[in-house]
């Protein structure tokens, strides 16, 4: 590295000063908590679904999934054949648990399928997809495609019965219990990894939102241009206000060429 792209304070070039300057901002730390947070529930849940699988009644299994799940409550009290309520007691809990964890994911993603697919829009407690990049937009959208063309079916319902034009059906529409709950857990498992994709989109907006650190060209008064850091740069813009007295802040030079002095 050439002289000239050192800080001419503190001699620091411009890698060493984004490797000693990139700090960490608290929305940042946020973001990767929550990704990690993502990653431990998208594994509880993974769990969760094997004993889903191994628990749902078998009893019901001709029953429609959607009405299963829309009257988890009313399947206590429910006596089929002969001595087997005790063994349909039990599942009603695990009925419910499916039926709560349906809610915390797949009619979140049935909310915001539309968006995803389209790639513009506002995401619920994410905000608006428009300042993003357009690959990660398409990202989005091409996961929901994918989901929806291995399924032949929508992610979210518009209450119409049988195939539409591009032969999918609507949601769980004629799923049966064990068929439906394949389809959830497919779902469940596709709102964390758009979760996790959102986080990370958000994450590199953070990043790229961040003051830019290294050196530059700058003007200090009554100097000619010269290399500063931006650590520096802080350190001086943070005296000259304590003082109040004339400011010594150095201004981004319009065009700055670097290095600015030809080596001889
Ligand atoms: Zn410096």
């Amino acid at each position: 590295m050439s002289e000239q792209s050192r800080c001419w304070f503190c001699h620091r070039s411009d890698a060493e000063v984004m490797a000693f300057a990139d700090v960490e901002t608290p929305r940042q730390r946020e973001i990767l908590q929550q990704m990690s947070q993502v990653t431990r529930f998208k594994d509880d849940f993974l769990q969760s679904a094997d004993v889903w699988r191994k628990g749902v009644p078998k009893e019901l299994k001709e029953f429609d999934f959607s009405f299963v799940t829309s009257n988890a409550d009313q399947f206590k009290p429910i006596r089929i054949g002969n001595g087997l309520l005790g063994e349909i007691a039990a599942p009603s809990k695990l009925l419910g648990e499916i039926v709560d964890a349906k809610k915390l994911t797949v009619d979140w993603l049935e909310s915001v399928a539309l968006v995803l697919r389209g790639g513009d829009g506002e995401i619920p407690g994410f905000g608006k997809l428009s300042p993003f990049e357009k690959g990660d937009r398409e990202a989005l959208s091409r996961m929901v495609d994918q989901f929806e063309a291995k399924w032949h079916r929508r992610i979210g319902s518009d209450g119409s019965k049988g195939s539409d034009r591009g032969g999918y059906k609507q949601g769980f529409e004629g799923l049966k219990l064990f068929d439906g709950l394949e389809f959830m857990i497919a779902l469940g498992l596709l709102y964390y990894d758009v979760q996790a994709q959102l986080l990370d989109m958000a994450r590199r907006k953070e990043i790229n939102s961040k003051p830019k650190r290294g050196v530059s060209v700058l003007l200090v008064n009554g100097y000619p241009p010269v290399p500063l850091c931006s650590v520096c740069v802080d350190v001086m813009k943070e005296l000259s206000s304590q003082r109040d007295a004339e400011p010594a802040a150095p201004q981004q030079v319009a065009v700055a060429p670097r290095p600015i002095v030809k080596a001889a």
